[in-house]
């Protein structure tokens, strides 16, 4: 029986530690909480699939307003700052 990744749907969770794995038999229907902590799960498989779904990435101008400090990678292990 293949097993099946699961994640909270508030994204973390101290008990599984963001991840769960459980075996979901035949025809039954996919879990919805958290065994450990009682929380919303769901699926990760659209996360594992080989082509995941990539969100349109953030423009430099949206990251820095947004505060982050964006990097642009200058040579092998070379980052500069933009
Ligand atoms: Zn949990």
């Amino acid at each position: 029986m293949p097993l099946q990744r699961f994640k909270p749907v508030s994204g973390s969770c101290k008990l599984c530690s963001g991840e769960i794995e459980l075996q979901i038999k035949g025809n039954a229907t996919n879990p919805t909480e958290c065994p450990k902590c009682g929380q919303e799960i769901e699926s990760c498989v659209n996360l594992t699939s080989p082509q995941p779904k990539i969100l349109r990435k953030p423009s430099t101008s949206e990251a820095k307003s947004a505060g982050f400090q964006v990097l642009k990678r200058i040579g092998k292990g070379e980052y500069e700052k933009q």
